[in-house]
């Protein structure tokens, strides 16, 4: 599918859930949920970003059916091959017909210790490699209470940029982080207002063509019921999804939204 700029992105972040067979009957099925639906004319682009180790399978089965379905990883090394246990380098998501790569998203920045440098290192990874990074930027609670809403966004998008140049294909996706798996999403204008100075900085780092033509998400508990309120602001272009991204019907229906 030729996605034009700013075709909405709907994207489904499955984190450490569904194993490979899981996976297989959960892409059957939501295809199937979805004949006619929008995305089968280019107008809503999905991606699943299913673990590591669900990506041969899950590529195959898209290969095989003509799923339009786009394929995405959830991490990605910042080396390209060699003595680095456990990684998996931009060069194997490549092979896989992989189009995106989940960058900084608050588990990692948090769990793995992930500073913005590594995420820097990692979109540079992505970019050499042919893979849109989908950079994830997103204030704490505390954060918000200390700085406000944007500030650290602002902040972890500016340095996640460094370095890249005008011309590249990428995503960011503004996910605070008191609302991810909260049940507590953002309000819409709460979303647009952050996701205007993202768009901002974007202007700022790589120019305004870029701003223009970059999509810019929302994400932290965006289900059925509120996806359309976001998608009605003009500066949300899709959602990363987790939780509901995981129930066939939901992830159908949001897909399904109508502004
Ligand atoms: P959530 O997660 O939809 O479950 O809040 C979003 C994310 O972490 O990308």
């Amino acid at each position: 599918m030729a996605v034009t700029p700013r075709t909405p992105l709907i994207a489904g972040n499955w984190k450490m859930n569904l194993d490979h067979l899981q996976a297989v009957a959960f892409v059957q099925k939501l295809h199937w949920t979805l004949k006619d639906a929008k995305h089968e004319d280019g107008s809503v682009e999905v991606a699943v970003f299913p673990p590591f180790t669900d990506l041969r399978t899950v590529q195959t089965l898209l290969d095989a059916d003509k799923i339009p379905f786009a394929l995405g990883a959830q991490d990605i090394s910042t080396h390209d091959s060699g003595a680095y246990t456990g990684e998996v380098s931009g060069a194997f998501l490549a092979k896989l017909d992989n189009r995106y790569v989940i960058i900084g998203h608050s588990e990692r920045r948090e769990y793995h210790h992930e500073g913005d440098e590594i995420v820097a290192a990692k979109v540079q990874a992505a970019l050499k490699h042919g893979l849109v990074p989908v950079i994830c930027v997103g204030e704490s609670a505390d954060d918000l209470e200390k700085f406000g809403a944007s500030a650290v966004p602002v902040g972890q998008l500016k340095a996640a940029l460094e370095g890249v140049k005008a011309d590249a294909d990428i995503v960011v996706a503004y996910e605070p982080v008191w609302a991810i798996g909260s049940g507590q999403a953002a309000t819409p204008e709460q979303a647009q207002d952050v996701c205007a100075k993202l768009r901002d900085v974007i202007a700022e780092k790589l120019g305004e063509d870029a701003a223009a033509r970059t999509r810019v998400l929302y994400g932290g508990s965006v289900k059925a019921a509120n996806i359309a309120s976001f998608m009605r602001e003009p500066d949300v272009d899709g959602a990363l999804v987790g939780g509901a991204s995981l129930v066939v019907d939901e992830f159908a229906a949001i897909i399904r939204y109508q502004k």
